[in-house]
């Protein structure tokens, strides 16, 4: 496996005042998908409350069934922005074109690409070509050498600010929806120099493991969480079994300090 960069020396991705791969362990809280202002104004101020750093909220939604809620497009990245700015937030949203890419990239502090286009190979040299770091989730089934393989499509085109997220992936346990993968922090962190994440939400599929899985990848040494949360989640239009209450939410953020300390 060759990877560009020097792994030796590990990359610190610096958005506004927020600093991904250094000694923070950053937040990144927000729905499944963006629904509407004042949903977006109670998540956003929610992850301020919490210590949050950054504001999430997709607008082109990858649903598995075409009947779902695809997003609310150009109208929900104005929302998420609007309220991220309001709370002194960074923000992101998910990318899943060259269209979409070109409708936000000039609104939002980073992009995401999910795991369904983890090989998008098109959409990932077009994210080489943008100056915003790029979030890049784990696909469903691939390994870790295809991910930072992923990753390097977008470091060779020039965008070297690159976050790397795992997110669980497919195994036969059905208990959760995927299977949080925490040994891939350690042996991507090993094998290159960029940040990992962990998004604990896509992994278990439902909230009530959402608190220990957080606690255990910051153990694990992620540089830190993407975590769904609805303001709420029983109404959420998608994802709400596995989003946290703002309150959950708050108290999950609390006990990451904790655990922070001790790692
Ligand atoms: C998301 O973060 O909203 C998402 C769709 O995640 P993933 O690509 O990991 O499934
Ligand atoms: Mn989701």
């Amino acid at each position: 496996l060759k990877l560009a960069g020097d792994k030796s020396k590990k990359s610190v991705i610096k958005v506004g005042d927020v600093c991904l791969g250094g000694k923070e362990i950053v937040l990144i809280g927000g729905p499944c998908a963006v629904e509407s202002s004042i949903q977006m104004q109670k998540a956003a101020a929610a992850v301020r409350r919490s210590g949050g750093k950054i504001l999430r909220g997709g607008v082109f939604k990858p649903r598995t069934s075409p009947y779902s809620f695809q997003g609310l497009g150009l109208e929900g990245v104005n929302y998420l922005v609007q309220a991220a700015r309001e709370e002194g937030l960074l923000c992101v949203t998910e990318v899943i074109d060259l269209r979409s890419l070109e409708m936000v990239v000039d609104k939002v502090d980073l992009l995401q690409i999910g795991a369904r286009n983890m090989q998008n190979f098109e959409l990932l040299k077009l994210a080489g070509k943008v100056n915003k770091p790029i979030i890049l989730k784990r696909g469903l089934s691939a390994t870790i050498e295809e991910w930072l393989l992923a990753a390097e499509y977008i470091m060779a085109a020039g965008n070297s600010q690159v976050i790397l997220c795992e997110r669980g992936i497919r195994t036969f346990e059905p208990s959760t929806r995927n299977t949080l993968d925490l040994s891939a922090v350690g042996v991507a962190k090993e094998l290159s120099h960029l940040p990992v994440i962990v998004d604990p939400s896509h992994a278990a599929g439902r909230r009530d493991l959402i608190a220990s899985l957080s606690k255990a990848a910051v153990a694990s040494g992620a540089d830190g969480l993407l975590i769904e949360m609805h303001p709420n989640p029983e109404e959420a239009m998608s994802d709400g079994p596995q989003s946290l209450t703002p309150e959950q939410f708050m108290t999950l953020a609390q006990d990451l300090e904790l655990v922070a300390q001790s790692v």
